[in-house]
């Protein structure tokens, strides 16, 4: 039987959430004898692939580049999860908002609070920040939803399990649903 292709990604996140994938320690070696990793910031891979079955979505998108990889990663996956708050909700980094436009968290990190070379970088390499940080379900539709900042790797398994078998994980109760 073919295995499941699983991908993750990271979008505006801390890595948090992905550390906590790894802190599954040797159930990866379970998990990688029934998956392959089609995608993942593990593994120097560049292209987002066709065909994927699952893919768990780290961060919110809030630039361009987020933008245009959320809109192919859900094009080409069967299953995609919310993975952690900040897909969830934007987290800590919709925290810029209410002023609008990232204008006023450049002005405040890059002069007011800068203690020599003030200046806003500017770099034509670097994707464009969207005006507002948004939560993965607001920019596509998202099948699963796992909160947590980051969720712990207990819960990562619990829905890992039954979509390996085929099954809709059961997000109920404090284990499965708190944030933070
Ligand atoms: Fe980091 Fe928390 Fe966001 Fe995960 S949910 S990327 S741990 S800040």
């Amino acid at each position: 039987m073919a295995k499941l292709k699983l991908a993750t990604v990271w979008l505006e996140g801390c890595s948090g959430c992905h550390m906590s994938l790894l802190d599954l320690d040797e159930w990866l070696f379970d998990l990688s004898e029934q998956v392959d990793w089609a995608f993942t910031p593990f593994a120097d891979i560049k292209e987002f692939p066709e065909g994927v079955d699952i893919a768990l979505v780290e961060g919110s998108v809030a630039n361009e580049e987020n933008l245009a990889m959320i809109r192919k990663v859900r094009d080409r996956t069967k299953t995609l999860i919310s993975f952690g708050d900040c897909a969830v909700t934007g987290n800590i980094n919709a925290l810029r908002n209410p002023a609008g436009s990232p204008a006023p968290s450049f002005k405040r990190s890059y002069l007011e609070a800068a203690g020599w070379n003030a200046h806003v970088p500017e770099s034509k390499e670097l994707p464009k920040l969207l005006d507002r940080v948004l939560p993965v379900h607001a920019v596509v539709p998202v099948d699963i939803y796992i909160p947590g900042c980051p969720p712990s790797p207990e819960r990562i398994r619990s829905v890992l399990i039954p979509l390996l078998r085929g099954e809709t994980p059961e997000m109920v109760g404090r284990d499965m649903l708190k944030f933070g």
